[in-house]
């Protein structure tokens, strides 16, 4: 990255997404451990960016102690490109606004504190608690942010320690309903294919997606494909006009809330044009309406009756004309590759939604080849490996297994030598279940770590008026985020590179981020303030394993266990390579870059060629019958308009890690409100007016920007910013199944508040 990000406008940084970084790896091919490169004083470190779920491998130089530059990898999985964040990730330790001391609150000001004060006052008020108020009165909230190690103990110390499953965190948020779409459909959680697909595929299918902003290397791949292969074809379903959908063939606007229409009515298509693979289907395929196993002749009359083209054009927004394209577009295609991310997965029939999008992979066999992928795109650096496959939700044990299984509980009770019956059966609660017990005193002290549910839940008025009741303590990095602001006892936290741990990717890759520099004042990495609570709570026989280290040989010794195995990940293999992709049985297999296909994954039994053995009865995988139910949140007389939220290209969620770098904040600007033109002439609202939002669940005001990006009806914005707290307006309806807030879809009144 010779140029300095510093002076560049946001379009400026815009094209600089797709720049590689640095080409200089002299010497990589050799390299063999930490240091990858000396040059003069400098020495360059392997790392992985600390930001979103793509992943991305970087390099580190290091000179004096301190970061004097990052590039990406070329010897990555990313080969070499990153994104502006990423570039500036350099700054991350330096900015100012950090954490460096303990903090309690007394007389209504936080004030500095010991570890051992602040520590202490943690571990009274949690004992007090349980013993006043029983075990599910406590719980811990965590992040997709902290390592595998961190997520994996705070897991154990409260459902094996403390005995309460109230563990769950910011994944319920953005990834539930895709975890359960696999679940549900697989038998086992995580996509199938890998990023590797994109160089083989010949359609890409993004809906609810906005790699171009979101996933820069991801969308940079995918256009590489397109242009060294003109037939490639990309198609970007989305209610706004985003810098992806102007650089796709095809870009088709549903009206938020619809497009489970559109997934049924493409399956009627294929089902009634004849492109429905009948060897694949009849070999590896069972359908069910959700209890009961039909055949394909029940589906096609399910879909006959209610998803026809012409039935569903209007509601959805989309031609009947343009719905027949892209569904002889999905099935012909040599190669489909599906990329879908928080538009599908934060919506009330989110599980639904990914139902459908597997099943149209299944339906066309789509799946198991180069480049045929169903691939559902994670926010988070960490979310799929340190939240999903150690089971740190609020229904889960590690490696898949459900609280509520007694053989589940049985088996983990074994493997972490506990005696029977010390895992509870009762599932605790989910992230907005858990906010709303604060609300009436049912969970009364909480531990929140790496994250700021202060500003990302939804309703966002009603939750921070129930974490104001609440013993709130808050492990973070910065002082001022929205949650910090409501702790009880702050707890000063190190990031990034001031500690070690893995993190898994979304593609099922572990990657080892190394120690190079200390924490600053008395930060602490998250696992060491767990294995300190651990033993003051007197779970110190239950958390044995200290050191990251230590508790990745325990972790990837249970993981044997199950088909996420990934024993052959030793700290020493991770430490030299660019990452593995679990099933990864033992220290001499490559990993897998496709699973449930024959040659490439491990687990696959010799002969079967495709097996789908999470589903251990038959070994099929499940397509479902999923009517389509509107969203609760549809324009009514009220709220005649549609608010949707998402994220900006410079900025990294609530905005707690970028908004203090200089050149990311100027970059990205204040959020605004954005409104289509159409929507702005009509309601005589002018570029930088006062607009007010109002929804069920709050009203807020902020700066109007006109756009022709969402569709008339819809109005979007981002929520990376303190000043606009979007969220305070967004609905908090979740999926009935997995529990993640629709933050998507919200029916808002809007208005001009000045002239
Ligand atoms: Fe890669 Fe995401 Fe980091 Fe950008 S923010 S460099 S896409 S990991």
């Amino acid at each position: 990255m010779g140029k300095s990000t510093s002076d560049l406008s946001r379009r400026g940084l815009l094209y600089a997404v797709a720049g590689v970084a640095g080409a200089n790896v002299l010497g990589a091919a050799a390299w063999g451990g930490l240091e990858l490169m000396v040059k003069g004083e400098t020495v360059w470190h392997k790392s992985v960016c600390r930001f979103c779920g793509t992943g991305c491998g970087l390099q580190v130089a290091m000179s004096g102690g301190k970061i004097t530059d990052v590039r990406g990898d070329e010897l990555a999985h990313n080969k070499g490109v990153i994104c502006v964040k990423g570039s500036m990730v350099r700054a991350l330790p330096y900015v100012e606004g950090r954490l460096l001391t303990p903090k309690i609150r007394r007389g209504g000001q936080l004030v500095e504190a010991s570890w051992d004060e602040a520590m202490g006052l943690v571990a009274e008020t949690f004992k007090r608690t349980i013993a006043e108020s029983g075990r599910d009165a406590v719980a811990f909230y965590g992040s997709g942010q902290l390592y595998t190690e961190e997520s994996y103990t705070a897991n154990k110390l409260f459902k094996a320690g403390i005995g309460t499953n109230n563990v769950d965190g910011n994944p319920r948020l953005c990834m539930a309903s895709a975890a359960n779409g696999y679940n549900s459909v697989f038998g086992k959680d995580e996509p199938p294919g890998s990023y590797e697909d994109i160089d083989h595929a010949t359609l890409f299918f993004l809906i609810g997606a906005n790699p171009f902003e979101c996933h820069p290397p991801i969308f940079e791949r995918i256009r590489r494909r397109r242009a060294d292969n003109p037939d490639v074809r990309i198609v970007c379903v989305d209610p706004r006009r985003t810098l992806t959908a102007e650089r796709s063939d095809l870009h088709l606007a549903p009206v938020p809330g619809t497009d489970l229409l559109l997934l049924n009515s493409m399956a009627q298509v294929i089902c009634e044009e004849g492109l429905v693979d009948t060897a694949f289907v009849d070999k590896h395929v069972r359908f069910s309406d959700g209890q009961n196993t039909v055949d394909l002749e029940a589906f096609r009359t399910f879909l006959d009756a209610r998803y026809r083209p012409e039935a569903v054009e209007q509601e959805l927004g989309i031609s009947a004309h343009q719905i027949r394209d892209v569904a002889f577009s999905f099935a012909r295609a040599k190669a489909t590759m599906s990329l879908w991310t928080m538009g599908i997965n934060q919506r009330t029939q989110g599980t639904f939604l990914n139902n459908m999008l597997n099943g149209l992979h299944l339906l066309t066999g789509h799946i198991g080849r180069p480049g045929a992928t169903p691939f559902s795109l994670t926010g988070q650096p960490n979310a799929c490996g340190g939240v999903r496959d150690t089971g740190a939700l609020s229904h889960q044990l590690p490696n898949g297994r459900l609280v509520a299984n007694d053989k589940h509980r049985a088996e983990m009770e074994e493997i972490w030598k506990l005696p029977p019956g010390t895992i509870s059966p009762k599932p605790g609660y989910d992230a907005v279940s858990l906010f709303r017990a604060m609300e009436d005193d049912r969970v009364k002290a909480c531990l929140v770590m790496c994250t700021n549910p202060a500003q990302s839940l939804p309703s966002l008025d009603r939750y921070r008026a129930g974490m104001e009741k609440c013993f709130l303590v808050v492990a973070e990095a910065f002082a001022d985020s929205e949650t910090a602001k409501l702790a009880d006892v702050l707890l000063p936290a190190a990031l990034w590179i001031e500690k070690e741990g893995v993190m898994g990717q979304g593609e099922r890759r572990y990657q080892l981020v190394e120690k190079l520099i200390d924490p600053p004042g008395q930060a602490r990495s998250d696992l060491q303030i767990l294995v300190d609570l651990a033993g003051r709570l007197g779970h110190g026989a239950v958390i044995t394993a200290h050191t990251p280290e230590e508790v990745w040989d325990e972790w990837r010794n249970i993981s044997a266990r199950s088909v996420y195995n990934f024993k052959g990940m030793t700290r020493a293999r991770l430490r030299k390579e660019r990452g593995l992709q679990w099933p990864c049985p033992d220290e001499s297999h490559p990993g897998t870059v496709r699973r449930y296909v024959e040659g490439d994954d491990p687990l696959v039994t010799k002969g079967a060629g495709i097996e789908f053995y999470g589903n251990k009865d038959d070994k099929r995988a499940v397509v479902y019958l999923r009517p389509y139910v509107p969203s609760p949140e549809m324009p009514t007389s009220e709220y005649p308009m549609q608010l949707t939220t998402g994220r900006v290209l410079e900025q990294w969620h609530t905005g707690t890690m970028t908004q203090p770098i200089a050149e990311l904040r100027t970059a990205a600007g204040d959020a605004a409100i954005e409104i289509n033109e159409q929507d702005a002439w009509r309601h005589k609202i002018l570029e930088g007016d006062i607009v007010e939002l109002r929804s069920r669940y709050g009203t807020m005001q902020g700066k109007a920007r006109l756009t022709r990006s969402p569709r008339p009806g819809v109005v979007f914005a981002a929520f990376y910013d303190a000043k606009l707290l979007i969220n305070r307006v967004v609905t908090d309806n979740v999926d009935p199944i997995s529990k993640e807030p629709e933050y998507k879809v919200t029916a808002v009144a809007l208005r001009k508040v000045n002239s």
